[in-house]
């Protein structure tokens, strides 16, 4: 088959590549989506959660003071896989030295440019998509059983409220009438009122899917094998052929590394792989995600269940998974909430697209301006992904974003 032209590739078709492919074949852009299974990495079983309080990174002096104790044991929050360490040790390093005073707050501050807003940005772009049905806003409450977790959690709240979010400390009383399900043994609370989920972050992949399709854009369900940029155009490969693209979106989550250093990009980017459980009849409806303080996971009420989600396991991409992860979330959440029917639950595990500071890459790739990247959002790939798309189809149509990007920039390592 001889090679094709095509105006706009999108190389990845996870929930920040369709968010991008929507973006730009609705500004009247010819759109070519190539991804061989889309929505099914990472943004398939996540939490769903739309958090626009994420704003105090991972890198915090309480994670590190932690790190010691959790790492070498598998089912603490954070696991590495000791085979794995020495090739996460450079990745650690940049980690610790951004848990420093001034990293911490440069990195705040920059997960805020992106973070605040986020519920506004998803409701006007789901509405155009028309997906908004995938949406709710009830909020985020997190719930702690005993003094020191609650203490151990403050300076990430205290970070929320400089930035402008509201983390309101809420009594055992305002936790029993507003989440009667909790059991009274997790006393203390912060809800935070700014936030909202996604119900089947799966199906949001699929209704925007189903959006860009209608809108024109065709989706080719092949990897990208390779990828080349000149002064002309960016060049794919996949097996069915050559492609030669007038501009690209290169939006992989946590495959993009090795195509980003072929755009000139060498990022430290690695895998924290999350897994979830579902409890398809759970007996409990909440009225917000939750975030168990103890266990450091999410729960959220979808259309399939109660799905629990979370955690963080660095063994690298292809290291196959452990389950026991998803069954250490099911025993957290029995004891968050006492009458939980667990029976059916089904597993999964799924790759966290990371840089140790915690922040995405969103720019023109150093060798050429054709290429734009989109890839590491690491916790944060469905709140951010409908401002992230806003931002790339600006960069694709030659427009400032109005944001500063730099410290997105896949040049600051
Ligand atoms: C347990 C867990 C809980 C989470 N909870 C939340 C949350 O509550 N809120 C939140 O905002 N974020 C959350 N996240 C993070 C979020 O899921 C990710 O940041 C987001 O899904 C990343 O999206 P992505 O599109 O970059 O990557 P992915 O969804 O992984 O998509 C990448 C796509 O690239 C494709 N691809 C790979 N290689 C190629 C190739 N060679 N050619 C073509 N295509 C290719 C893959 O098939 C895949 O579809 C969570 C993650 C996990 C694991």
């Amino acid at each position: 088959m001889s090679d094709r032209q095509i105006e706009i590739a999108i190389v990845g078709g996870g929930i920040v590549g369709l968010a991008c492919a929507y973006a730009l074949v609705v500004q009247g852009r010819k759109v070519t989506l190539f991804d061989p299974a889309p929505g099914r990495g990472a943004s398939f079983g996540n939490a769903g959660g739309i958090t626009p309080g994420w704003v105090a990174p991972l890198a915090m002096p309480a994670t590190i003071r932690a790190l010691p104790g959790m790492l070498f044991d598998p089912l603490s929050p954070i696991a590495i896989r000791p085979a794995y360490l020495p090739h996460l040790l450079p990745w650690i390093a940049r980690f610790v030295l951004n848990a420093l005073p001034h990293r911490v707050e440069a990195c705040s501050k920059a997960l805020a440019a992106l973070t605040l807003g986020a519920c506004e940005t998803w409701s006007a772009f789901a509405k155009s998509a028309g997906v908004d049905r995938f949406f709710r806003k009830q909020g985020i409450l997190y719930v702690y059983a005993s003094e020191r977790s609650r203490r151990a959690a403050e300076p990430a709240h205290a970070l929320r409220r400089k930035r402008g979010v509201a983390a309101d400390p809420v009594e055992a009383a305002w936790l029993s009438s507003f989440a009667p399900m909790l059991s009274p043994e997790f006393r203390y609370g912060i809800y935070s009122p700014d936030a909202g989920h996604v119900v089947d972050p799966g199906g949001l992949c699929d209704g925007l899917m189903q959006a860009f399709d209608a809108a024109g854009g065709t989706v080719v369900r092949e990897a990208v094998l390779d990828l080349a940029a000149d002064a002309d155009a960016v060049h794919l490969r996949t097996k069915s052929g050559g492609f030669h693209a007038g501009q690209l979106v290169l939006a992989a989550g946590a495959h993009s590394k090795a195509f980003a250093a072929k755009l000139g990009a060498r990022v430290p980017l690695d895998v924290e792989r999350g897994y979830h459980a579902v409890l398809p009849d759970p007996g409990i409806d909440l009225p917000a995600q939750m975030i168990d303080g103890e266990g450091k996971y999410a729960l959220t009420s979808m259309t399939m269940g109660l799905r629990l989600a979370g955690t963080v396991e660095f063994a690298g991409l292809d290291a196959p998974p452990d389950y026991s992860r998803s069954a250490m979330l099911v025993r957290a959440a029995q004891r968050l909430l006492p009458g939980l029917r667990t029976g059916g639950a089904t597993e999964w595990m799924g790759p966290r697209p990371s840089l140790p500071d915690g922040l995405p890459v969103i720019g023109p790739a150093p060798a050429s301006p054709r290429a734009i990247l989109a890839f590491g959002h690491a916790h944060l790939g469905v709140t951010l992904a409908a401002k992230t798309a806003a931002i790339v189809a600006d960069l694709v149509a030659g427009r400032s974003p109005g944001i500063d990007l730099l410290p997105y920039s896949p040049t600051r390592f």
